[in-house]
């Protein structure tokens, strides 16, 4: 079977072809080792979803990432907060597959090595990455974006032509009305407020079914109730959904009401409740204080 993208890979085939168009929503990715990857076959038996030792990642000898540590549990929405520079993105750019790790291991589930998957493998295995700036079509609508979304899966010029396939229009619908957009479906997505954008880009991320979501800075530049709104559907998705979240707003992270971790200068100054790390002399020294 080919598209105007070229070849379609059957489940479980290795093709590289199929690797280079990006994160689709495929049902199968091999990894590296040869074993095969397919969705929601993560092992999470232990309860962990994303597991990370001893992550050292150094750039011109200078370390982003110092010796990490960092577990996530099945379903958990984890803070991740931490002055500037203190190695967040970089720990996002690592568990993506975008950054390799000099040093350390990073686990999805129990048994996939995300230090030897590509890029579009993981995304495959079910991690979403949501950047800071929204990367919206501005002159498609709504559900044109939705639609657009679903097209990893078979390619852009099939997805525009062709109908929809069976259980796609319900999971457009679904991801609508989850990042409550579905007032606005005919709308342009350019004609949006940025917080809308967001929750939009949420929605595309959604279409894939994530098992585990890399959001960046979510809220920034929004207002307070789109903030407020944002948490509470952030809060909504766990559960189902792995996250974790990186955020500089600890009003936000309040309304988060999940585990925070501190990361300072590459690796974790400290974990617990918000009203512990915010207590923790540390902290308020390297963050909060300032
Ligand atoms: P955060 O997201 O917490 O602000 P980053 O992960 O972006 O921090 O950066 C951590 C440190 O690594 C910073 O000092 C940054 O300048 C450095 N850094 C990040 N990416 C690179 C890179 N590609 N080359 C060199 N230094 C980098
Ligand atoms: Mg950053």
């Amino acid at each position: 079977m080919s598209t105007l993208h070229g070849h379609v890979a059957a489940p479980g085939e290795a093709n590289a072809t199929r690797d280079a168009e990006g994160a689709g929503g495929g049902e199968a990715g091999t990894m590296s080792s040869g074993h095969v990857a397919r969705r929601g076959e993560i092992d999470v038996s232990h309860s962990v979803i994303l597991y990370l030792e001893e992550i050292t990642v150094a750039f011109d000898g200078f370390k982003a990432l110092d010796a990490l540590s960092l577990s996530i549990d099945d379903g958990e929405l984890r803070a991740i907060i931490g002055p500037n520079g203190a190695g967040k993105t970089t720990m996002m750019d690592v568990i993506t597959g975008k950054t390799r790790p000099d040093k350390g291991s990073a686990f999805l589930g129990q048994t996939m090595d995300l230090t030897r998957m590509s890029e579009p493998q993981i995304a495959r295995a079910g991690i979403g990455r949501k950047f800071q700036k929204p990367s919206v079509f501005e002159a498609a609508s709504v559900l044109e974006n939705l639609w657009l979304a679903c097209a990893g899966e078979r390619g852009w010029f099939s997805s525009l032509r062709q109908r929809l396939a069976p259980g796609q229009r319900e999971r457009i619908d679904q991801a609508m009305e989850t990042v409550g957009l579905a007032p606005e479906r005919e709308r342009l997505a350019g004609t949006l407020s940025h917080g809308q954008k967001q929750w939009l880009e949420i929605g595309m991320l959604l279409i894939q079914d994530p098992k585990l979501l890399l959001l960046d800075e979510p809220v920034a530049g929004l207002s307070d109730e789109e903030t407020e709104r944002t948490a509470q559907l952030l809060r909504a998705l766990a559960g189902r959904h792995s996250l974790v979240v990186v955020e500089h707003d600890m009003h936000f992270v309040e309304q988060l009401q999940c585990k925070v971790t501190v990361l300072h200068q590459g690796s974790v100054l400290a974990e617990g409740d918000l009203a512990s790390v915010q207590n923790d002399a540390r902290v308020i020294e390297v963050y909060l204080g300032r």
